[in-house]
């Protein structure tokens, strides 16, 4: 097997038109039948293995393709769908009714895949649980591969440790996952006997992000367990364990003492860690996957740079035991680079999606390994260093007003003059509202026919009047339906943005847009990320026109909308080139500019939404206190320009923030609307026990499902945030936006919100 030298963790499925995508849709409404969807996926697959061979990547996954998640297709490998689901006999129906719900059932937990975008399903373990392990779908696809003439299938899976870490226990919520240990590890020998009689050796890669966090330090003894006991299963399988998005120290020392076959390390998002275990692996004489080539990221690879880092590694790893990969999947960077055609053609030579990084690997494992470079690699090599040398003196990238300003910035790092107490006595001066303010999260539904306008408008076939009247009418409708359900502060509804993050950057300076560049996020659900590759400054308010055109049609206070610096971060293709602090800082001066003319334009409260400001967390403990330091002061710098009067909104979606409590009370915002409907009020106690003086507004719904929810239901679910939570303090509010929905469930939704708040004001004698 020493043939091996580069090896491909893993490639997207949506297909580089979202061909999946289509399909699945489609087939979800009923308009293709199953064969259809099928013949999409084979032809996707081998468009893939193709892509890969032509490369010239050794080992290729054979079964990284997955029509939701590939933790999904693990719980239905391993036999361990939840009760609800077993009665479903149709094991595609019963597929897509985990990932999706059906009439019966709610769809399983999704949630982020460790400190990315991509969202996986959540396995629910009970402790009498009982696998029924069925590896014959994984066996046709090493069949598949092999007919598509691919060398090294490789068979990728959810290794044990991260499996059991990424599940929940709904039976025992208390209870750790990782208890169930004894009864997973069984499940997966059973799976690799099943796998045993492929080949003569077919290679496992057993992936184990949970090696990254801090959880790895109390895991040595199942490490230990786990792998000892799977490989050697069969003689016929090597297993490689594959770690990424940070070091993995801890569980390597450990699988060195293991007779698994390699192991794979992150050497790019591990701030040199890794290299602390070269040793040991070395002195275990086992093979190493070397993750070189950015997996998460965009920006063309500096191959010498990275020849030197393979050179530094090779010192003490004998090149035939190193092998060449991403440092990721690459599922999470956008297929390629073929279709961006209006892209500013010196941007997109800085760049390289997934095809161009199996380029770039194949041609950074000739240059390490000294090979003599094929006239096509030559070319490759020189147009990759020439394209560093432009972007390195790139005056585009700098901007020197943005410099100026950032060398101010010392005086903005702090939180707004007027503390608290007294910034939200004079706002309760100036709005009025009643405790319980019934407010939403900013949009509202995106219409079928909206989207149609708005790709007529980018394509050019209706003038910008046109489509401006258009969001005016839907303002207009929109305020008109919140007043007349008596909400009392307003939002504008956000019609005008496709999306939160991409609106925004393609307003700002020093950010560009692919046509094409869509990564998953989610089942069919594709995000196609803004690529921040040089300083952003804000040419011209962005939001103004549309906030100031909605207040005037209203003398209820009017949310401005905007979305935070720390999630356009997040959200983003990020330069490479400065810290992603700078970068963050830039863009909060941006957004506080737009604060500022909101303000200044009569706009009195303004939400800055941070959605993805608990996704940035760093996996390791110890890289924490550095993000915290920098977003907290992004989000200070964004809107300590606001007067005392001028009321700062801000928004989370998602409820798990507990460890992070002190960090969202010192961001400072007056009014936090948080998700809680879906996680249950358990955690909302942390208010109580800690104290907690700002204002909140917990969801009272999940937007999330088209379920109409009844005003006694929401009255209780008000009455349990009284338990917590005094009335003066709390908002009332959906969990998260609503443009998702449809016009007749958020109508009749938001309507009996503000019914059941009546009933409580009524009860506490406030009306
Ligand atoms: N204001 C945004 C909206 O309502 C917030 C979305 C989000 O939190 N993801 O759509
Ligand atoms: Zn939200």
């Amino acid at each position: 097997m020493s043939k091996i030298q580069t090896w491909n963790i893993g490639f997207g499925r949506i297909g580089e038109q979202r061909e999946l995508k289509f399909a699945l849709e489609k087939y979800w409404r009923g308009e293709i039948p199953l064969e259809e969807l099928e013949a999409t996926s084979a032809q996707l697959r081998k468009r893939h293995w193709a892509y890969q061979k032509e490369a010239g990547i050794d080992a290729v996954s054979c079964n990284d393709f997955s029509w939701y998640d590939q933790t999904l297709d693990m719980v239905a490998t391993l036999g361990l769908e939840p009760e609800c689901f077993r009665s479903i006999e149709d094991p595609v129906a019963r597929y897509f009714a985990m990932a999706r719900g059906d009439e019966q059932r709610p769809a399983m937990e999704m949630t982020k895949w460790f400190n990315t975008n991509y969202h996986y399903i959540v396995p629910e373990l009970s402790a009498d649980l009982k696998g029924r392990v069925d590896a014959s779908g994984i066996r046709e696809r090493y069949a598949e591969a092999k007919a598509a003439d691919i060398a090294t299938p490789k068979i990728n899976l959810i290794g044990p440790l991260t499996f059991l870490a990424n599940a929940k226990r709904p039976d025992s919520p208390d209870q750790n996952s990782l208890g169930l240990f004894d009864r997973i590890l069984p499940l997966y020998e059973e799976l690799l006997r099943q796998l045993s009689d492929l080949d003569n050796e077919t290679v496992i890669q057993m992936e184990e992000p949970v090696f990254v966090t801090d959880e790895a330090t109390q895991l040595g003894l199942l490490i230990r367990t786990a792998y000892e006991r799977l490989a050697q299963i069969s003689p016929k399988l090597r297993l490689y364990v594959v770690s990424y998005f940070d070091h993995a120290v801890e569980a390597a020392r450990i699988l060195m003492q293991t007779p698994v076959a390699g192991i794979g390390l992150d050497f790019l998002y591990d701030e040199g860690r890794n290299l602390e275990v070269l040793t040991s692996i070395a002195q275990s004489s086992k093979e190493l996957i070397a993750g070189v080539i950015d997996g998460r990221n965009i920006w063309r690879t500096d191959l010498d740079a990275r020849k030197r880092l393979l050179d530094e590694i090779a010192k003490t790893i004998p090149a035939e035991k190193l092998i060449l990969a991403p440092s990721c999947s690459l599922l999470h960077i956008p297929y390629t680079l073929r279709y961006e055609e209006k892209m500013d053609p010196k941007v997109r030579s800085y760049l390289a999606f997934a095809t161009e990084r199996l380029e770039e690997l194949d041609l950074l494992n000739a240059l390490f390994r000294g090979e003599k470079l094929s006239e096509t690699q030559r070319g490759a090599l020189e147009a990759s260093r020439e394209a560093l040398a432009v972007r390195r003196s790139d005056s585009a990238v700098t901007d020197p007003a943005v410099r100026e300003r950032m060398a101010t910035l010392d005086t903005l790092r702090h939180k707004r003059d007027v503390p608290f107490k007294e910034r939200i006595l004079r706002q309760h001066e100036r709005f009025g509202y009643l405790p319980l303010a019934t407010t939403t999260i900013g949009s509202f539904p995106q219409t079928p026919e909206l989207r149609q306008v708005r790709r007529r408008y980018k394509r050019g076939e209706i003038t910008q009047e046109e489509y401006d009247r258009t969001i005016e009418e839907q303002i207009k409708a929109c305020v008109e339906f919140q007043e007349r359900i008596d909400l009392e502060v307003l939002v504008h509804g956000e019609f005008e943005r496709n999306d939160m993050v991409e609106y925004f950057g393609e307003q700002l300076s020093g950010v560009a847009f692919s046509e094409n560049g869509w990564v998953q996020s989610y089942g069919s659900r594709c995000v196609k990320p803004p690529l921040i590759y040089g300083d952003v400054s804000r040419p011209e308010p962005m939001t103004v026109r549309w906030s100031t055109y909605a207040q005037s049609l209203t003398d209820r206070p009017m949310k401005g909308m905007l979305t935070g610096p720390v999630t356009i971060l997040n959200w983003s293709f990020v330069r490479d080139d400065q810290p992603r602090a700078e970068t963050c800082y830039q863009i909060a001066l941006a957004i506080r500019d737009e604060v500022d003319d909101l303000q200044k334009a009569g706009i009195g409260m303004i939400q800055v939404d941070e959605a993805a400001f608990k996704e940035g967390y760093p996996l390791r403990a110890a890289k924490r206190p550095d993000y915290e330091r920098f977003a907290l002061e992004s989000f200070w710098i964004t809107t300590n320009v606001a007067k005392p009067e001028t009321q700062i909104h801000t928004h989370m979606c998602y409820s798990e923030f507990n460890d992070i409590i002190d960090t969202i009370e010192a961001m400072d915002a007056d009014v936090i609307s948080i998700e809680t409907a879906r996680s249950g009020n358990v955690l909302l106690r942390i208010f109580k026990e800690r104290g907690y003086e700002m204002e909140i507004g917990p969801g009272v719904y999940d937007i999330h499902s088209p379920r109409i929810p009844s005003v006694e239901e929401m009255t209780a679910q008000i009455h349990a945030l009284l338990e917590v939570l005094p009335p003066r303090q709390l908002w009332i509010n959906p969990d998260c936006g609503l443009k998702t929905r449809g016009w007749p469930e958020v109508e009749a939704s938001l309507a009996n919100m503000v019914r059941a708040v009546n009933v409580v004001r009524k009860e506490l004698g406030l009306i």
